[in-house]
């Protein structure tokens, strides 16, 4: 599919081939957010082959039980509608929708992705993660996705009534907020040591994530590593965007607006 609108041409050699995005944190109580996701969806998403979630599209998941919920519906609907026009839709999971399952992904249209995952796109290899397993100083978070991302963990948690589910979900959600504000700035990034090792294993140099809401392009060596935003479309300035890779495998990053982010030299 190149039915890529004249006016991104002029900003690309070649017509795009995938579109990244992460930390939405889709709610129903932040309308701007799903304002700017189904914009984007209908402006950008739909003229590339290919969108990769790279984690958080949701501010929380769960369990696919939840998919009858209004607001869940209407997020799913959108991402079926994009599916169905011949986007090509795949998903990382995110720290706080690491609940979605095959029945979401059904629904959706969509294809599930393991934690790590490695591509080529335009001849450009690719590692693609969240990024929250590779905020390693923090021990107690590193504890904490090592037990819940345990398959017995996840089946016991998902047979609790979803009423209780939730409440646990906003339990949580309030110790993590007071935990953020205790942990230092650096303990909350990925670690260089963490990002080493997954070039290492992976056998590539160009890596996007999202996760830390620090959105950036670090070049070290030989290595690339391209940092998604947060959206907050109505915070001062607005936060959001998304990254392109185009034919050739060059690689931008995308305001919200769709401007592209110059790279500093
Ligand atoms: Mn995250």
């Amino acid at each position: 599919m190149s039915n890529t609108p004249t006016g991104a041409r002029a900003h690309h050699a070649e017509p795009v081939r995938a579109l990244f995005i992460s930390d939405l944190h889709l709610q129903a109580a932040q309308p701007a957010i799903t304002a700017a996701f189904h914009e984007f969806l209908e402006r950008h998403a739909r003229h590339a082959p290919q969108l990769f979630l790279l984690g958080d599209l949701f501010e929380y998941w769960a369990g696919d039980d939840d998919l009858d919920e209004p607001f869940n519906q209407h997020i799913v609907a959108a991402l079926r509608r994009l599916s169905d026009a011949g986007t090509a839709i795949y998903w990382i999971a995110g720290n706080r929708d690491f609940l979605v399952g095959e029945d979401f992904a059904a629904a959706a249209g969509l294809t599930l992705l393991p934690e790590v995952y490695v591509t080529t796109i335009g001849g450009q290899p690719l590692v693609l993660v969240h990024g929250d397993a590779q905020c390693t100083e923090d021990v107690k978070y590193m504890e904490f996705r090592a037990m819940v991302r345990q398959p017995a963990w996840q089946r016991q948690f998902l047979a609790m009534p979803l009423a209780q589910r939730k409440a646990i979900i906003a339990g949580m959600r309030d110790n993590s907020r007071q935990d953020q504000g205790a942990k230092s700035y650096t303990i909350m990034d990925v670690t260089p040591q963490a990002i080493a090792d997954l070039f290492a294993q992976t056998g590539t140099n160009v890596m996007i994530h999202g996760h830390t809401h620090r959105p950036a392009l670090h070049t070290v060596g030989a290595t690339r590593r391209y940092v998604l935003p947060d959206w907050e479309p109505a915070a001062t300035p607005p936060r959001g965007g998304w990254i392109a890779i185009d034919g050739n495998g060059n690689i931008t990053r995308h305001a919200l607006d769709g401007a592209i982010i110059p790279t500093p030299r």
